[in-house]
This record gives C-alpha cells, sequence and structure tokens, in this order.
C-alpha cells in the first residue's frame, strides 16, 4: 500500500453530518441477550456537537463503540456525511478519548500525542504536535512520561492525541468521568475552547447534565432497559459559551427540563 492522498469516498445520498438511522445492538451470550440499543434515530449537522445523556447501562457506549467501527450493529445504519464506520476507521477521520486516557507509559507526552501519525504510517508533523500541546496547555511538558502528569493532564494529552491527525469526527466517552468535579469542570470549558478551534462532528457520551448542555449543539436523552433514545433536546444558546452562561434562566430551563426527562415520573421502575 502506497501512503499518498487519501482517496475521495464517495458520499451517499445520506446527507450531511452524524445520520443514525434504526439502529439496534442485541448482545447475546448463550440464551440471555441484552437488548443494549433499540431502534435509535439521531441526526446531527456536519460540525454539530452533539450529547448522549443517561443513567449507566442505556447504551451511551454501544452508539459510540458503533460509529467507531469496535462493534458491529445488529440493525440499522450509522453514517457521517454519508460515510460508514469501517470508511472513517481506515481514512483515519475519527478521533476518540475515552475515560482511561490509556496512554503509553514509556512514551513522554510528545510521544504520545503523535502516535497516531505512526499507527497510520504517515510523517509526523513536527509543528502541529506542538501546536496542540499548545493548545491542551501541556507546553513544557513535551518530555514528561504519564506518570509524572495529573490525572487532569493525562486526559488532555488523550484529547491532544484524538486531534492529531485532524479528525472530521471526534468522540469522547466520559473522557473527564473520572476527575473531580473542579477539574471536569475546568476541562469542560477547555473542550468547548478546543472544538471551537478545530471544530468536527461531534459525540460526546456522559451522565453530566450541565456539562452535556453547556456544550452541545444537540443533547440525546437516554433511558436504559432496553436503552433508547428517550428525547433529543435542541439547545438554543447563543455561541461563543461562557461560564457565565450557566447562570442565567434559559440554561436552568435546559437542566430542568433534561432532569425531569431523565429522572422525573413516567412509568419508569425506582
Ligand atoms: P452505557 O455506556 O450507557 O453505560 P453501554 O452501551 O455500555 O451503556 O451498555 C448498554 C447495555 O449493553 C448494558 O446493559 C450493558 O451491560 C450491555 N453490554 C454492553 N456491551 C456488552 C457486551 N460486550 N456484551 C454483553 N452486554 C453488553
Ligand atoms: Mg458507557
Amino acid at each position: 500500500m502506497t501512503d499518498t492522498a487519501i482517496p475521495a469516498i464517495p458520499a451517499s445520498t445520506a446527507g450531511t453530518g452524524l445520520q443514525i438511522t434504526g439502529l439496534n445492538k442485541v448482545f447475546r451470550s448463550g440464551r440471555r441477550s441484552v437488548v443494549a440499543l433499540q431502534d435509535a434515530d439521531l441526526h446531527t449537522d456536519r460540525g454539530a456537537f452533539l450529547s448522549l445523556l443517561g443513567p449507566s447501562g442505556c447504551g451511551k457506549s454501544t452508539i459510540l463503540r458503533i460509529l467507531a467501527g469496535l462493534e458491529e450493529p445488529t440493525s440499522g445504519t450509522i453514517l457521517v456525511d454519508g460515510h460508514s464506520p469501517e470508511d472513517l476507521r481506515r481514512e483515519n477521520r475519527l478521533g476518540i478519548a475515552f475515560q482511561d486516557a490509556a496512554l503509553l507509559p514509556w512514551r513522554s507526552v510528545q510521544a504520545n500525542i503523535q502516535l497516531p501519525f505512526e499507527v497510520a504510517g504517515r510523517a509526523v508533523d513536527r509543528d502541529y504536535v506542538r501546536e496542540l500541546i499548545d493548545l491542551v496547555g501541556l507546553t513544557g511538558f513535551e518530555k514528561a512520561r504519564p506518570a509524572q502528569l495529573s490525572g487532569g493532564m493525562r486526559q488532555r494529552v488523550s484529547i491532544a492525541r484524538s486531534l492529531v491527525l485532524k479528525p472530521d469526527v471526534l468522540l469522547f466517552d466520559e473522557p473527564f468521568g473520572a476527575l473531580d468535579d473542579m477539574t471536569r469542570q475546568r476541562l469542560n470549558l477547555e473542550l468547548l475552547r478546543i472544538w471551537t478551534e478545530k471544530p468536527a462532528t461531534t459525540l460526546l457520551v456522559t451522565h453530566g447534565i450541565s456539562e452535556a448542555i453547556f456544550l452541545s449543539d444537540k443533547v440525546a436523552v437516554m433511558s436504559p432497559r432496553p436503552g433508547r433514545v428517550k428525547a433529543v433536546m435542541d439547545i438554543d444558546l447563543p455561541r461563543p459559551r461562557t461560564p457565565e452562561l450557566m447562570r442565567t434562566p434559559e440554561f436552568h430551563a435546559y437542566v430542568d427540563q433534561a432532569s425531569e426527562l431523565l429522572f422525573g415520573g413516567g412509568d419508569d421502575e425506582r
């Protein structure tokens, strides 16, 4: 295989942005089966920020893993700008960061961030690696090993690494889920700034109501057993968004609406 320009994949007629249609996923082991996802439909515009919000077990990671090409759907389709997960993966158009930063412990910050170039067989763009290190606020730590960093710093490395191949699609699965609230809030602000500077169609999995609303254009509220999209909220708040926004009545109204969808009444078992 030659390392030349990426061939253009003919886009289907499915439109741009994220298009999830009738997506189902059933996990079977022996005679038991779990409906991880039932009839999920989600559509966003190209470059939009979508969050999947819901309690544990409602199929959030399943959607993300199907989009990442790590799981096959049982039925239904998922496309970004008309491209299948396999295409996106093959063409290195996906950037992914999980809750566990999953850094190589023997590699420096810089060497971890440049890893995707090596895996893709591309020449390392050192200037861009430096720019990203600056973007995530780690200038001065280029030579540090993961063990020398705080949890928040390790997640910054992971986010920089997800951006290094200039992906069209960013997938974040609770990237700050293991961090304390203050660090998490700070990194959400950072994430917003980074996303504004490096726009991509983005899917964030979270169980944080405020962060989902603060960051997103759309929030899909999900419920478990079976995993379903209960409602999709359009977050019509102005950008650029600043922390002050979180103290406005409009913001609180969205938080109340999401809480009602998640916890309010209905016939959900308690
Ligand atoms: P979430 O990310 O919202 O917590 P998941 O998408 O991880 O939820 O899981 C949805 C459901 O599917 C859960 O009931 C989970 O136990 C089940 N599940 C996920 N992955 C597997 C798997 N590989 N095998 C069997 N069941 C799974
Ligand atoms: Mg999950």
